[in-house]
């Protein structure tokens, strides 16, 4: 699927110190084919993948995050852009505010509709009424009513009518009448774009004029529900999509290019049969779950709000030097101490959150290590080699530790020296050693 292609991708970069010209033009490469497989339109893929291009050169590489989790970051926030970036929500103002399902047969205008009722009244206090208009299927009405009552909200219909127009300009009338103040007209849908269909949609949308029209869409179409969307678009001028279908193993591409193709907002998502599977889409979301690459996003983000480039540097010179000293100890313990809390920033990490759960890092791991380390003379903390027996029992008496803790902050200390000069020239995250209570 597009997210472990994505991921297999991006290991092109680990490892890399930089991100640069070559091993990002070779990312790409096999992003936009990850892009294509999973049914993203070729126009938008390419386009996709040139931006990303220009951000991820333009970069500063912050020492705190490798290239590889800097470009997940700048591609999620591209797919996040892609997908209109905000979330978009329903239009509910008229009175009744009036909602006009559109889409081909089979979508799930039916379902989504009982879904959104069954949503805006338990969620929004609305006092909805669905409206049958499909009446080429006497089944489609007696399914829209079977939903109606399961979720407990009123469904009208009329036997004789053969006009959908008719229908739909009763439906609002009697709303008013009745005080509900939110109609859910369902329509009928053809199993491919007629014609004649489009005619009568585009006829009840003259005739009540609604506040909202949703294209409804199966994400599995792929390509296909892209074109139909447009087709739909180019005769409703529709104000959302509906993406539905998208529990399974759905590919995300429909999401991606419907966005950048009709310009409209993917305002819900259907994840599932039962009438609780509705979400608002939230782009961003999207982009994580087709990426699906844990919360590396905000770790990243952390990072760069936190981490200070320029101490970075400094401290990567002393080590090479062999100066790291008990000063840069305690401020490399305020930089991650900066970052939130421990657990949850290794949590963030795919693959650590799980591994770590039971193990005890906390922020109180550090406090006793400070207080031996304050109990430093600076001449101590800059030349640790002096810290000899007596010093270590003045220290451990100082910090209200004992003789055996600080032993352990000194090997600790020594290992970590030695440790960072192994790995100079490797990043800074990895230089903090483990520390445990
Ligand atoms: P309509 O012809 O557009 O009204 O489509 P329906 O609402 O009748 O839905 C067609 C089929 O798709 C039905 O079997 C629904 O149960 C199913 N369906 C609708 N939405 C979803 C969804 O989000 N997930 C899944 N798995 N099935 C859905
Ligand atoms: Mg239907």
């Amino acid at each position: 699927n597009l997210s472990e292609r994505l991921d297999r991708s991006f290991k092109i970069l680990k490892g890399e110190g930089k991100i640069t010209e070559i091993n990002v033009a070779e990312t790409l490469k096999d992003v936009r084919k990850a892009l294509l497989d999973a049914d993203v339109n070729y126009k938008v893929a390419k386009t996709f993948t040139d931006t990303v291009k220009e951000k991820a050169l333009g970069q500063n590489v912050l020492t705190a995050v490798k290239p590889s989790q800097l470009m997940v970051k700048i591609v999620h926030d591209e797919l996040t852009e892609l997908m209109g970036g905000e979330t978009v929500d329903v239009n509910l103002k008229g009175a009744p505010a009036v909602i006009l399902m559109s889409g081909l047969q089979g979508s799930g205008k039916t379902t989504f509709s009982g879904k959104l009722a069954k949503m805006l009244k338990t969620k929004r206090n609305k006092k909805p009424l669905l409206v049958a208009c499909d009446v080429y299927r006497p089944a489609a009405i007696e399914q829209l009513h079977v939903l109606g009552q399961q979720i407990e909200v009123p469904v009208y219909s009329e036997i004789d009518s053969k006009s959908p127009v008719q229908i739909a300009q009763n439906a609002i009338k009697e709303a008013k009448a009745k005080g509900y103040d939110l109609v859910i007209v369902d329509t009928a849908g053809r199993l491919a774009i007629d014609e004649q269909m489009m005619n009568e949609i585009a006829a009840i949308k003259n005739a009540i004029n609604p506040d909202e029209i949703l294209f409804v869409v199966d994400s599995m179409t792929g390509q296909d529900a892209v074109n139909t969307a447009k087709e739909f678009n180019d005769r409703l001028d529709f104000n959302g999509v509906v993406l539905t279908k998208l529990d399974g193993d759905t590919r995300g591409g429909a999401a991606l290019s419907i966005r950048s193709v009709v310009n409209k907002p993917i305002k819900f998502v259907g994840t599932g049969e039962k009438m609780e599977a509705i979400d608002q889409f939230h782009p961003s979301r999207m982009a994580d779950r087709i990426l699906g690459m844990g919360d590396i996003v905000s770790l990243v983000e952390r990072a760069q709000e936190q981490y200070d480039e320029e101490e970075a540097k400094r401290l990567q010179k002393k080590i090479s030097k062999n100066q790291f000293d008990f000063n840069d100890f305690l401020s490399q313990i305020a930089q991650i101490k900066k970052m939130g809390n421990l657990k949850d920033l290794a949590s963030m990490i795919p693959g650590v959150g799980k591994a770590i759960k039971d193990i005890d890092i906390d922020d109180n791991a550090f406090k006793s290590i400070e207080a031996i380390i304050y109990s430093m003379t600076p001449k101590e903390r800059s030349n640790p080699e002096i810290i000899n027996g007596s010093r270590r029992t003045r220290i451990a008496k100082g910090s209200g530790t004992n003789i055996q803790e600080v032993n352990r902050l000194m090997k600790q200390f020594d290992q970590t020296r030695k440790m960072m000069k192994m790995v100079t020239s490797s990043k800074m995250g990895k230089m903090m050693p483990k520390m445990r209570k």
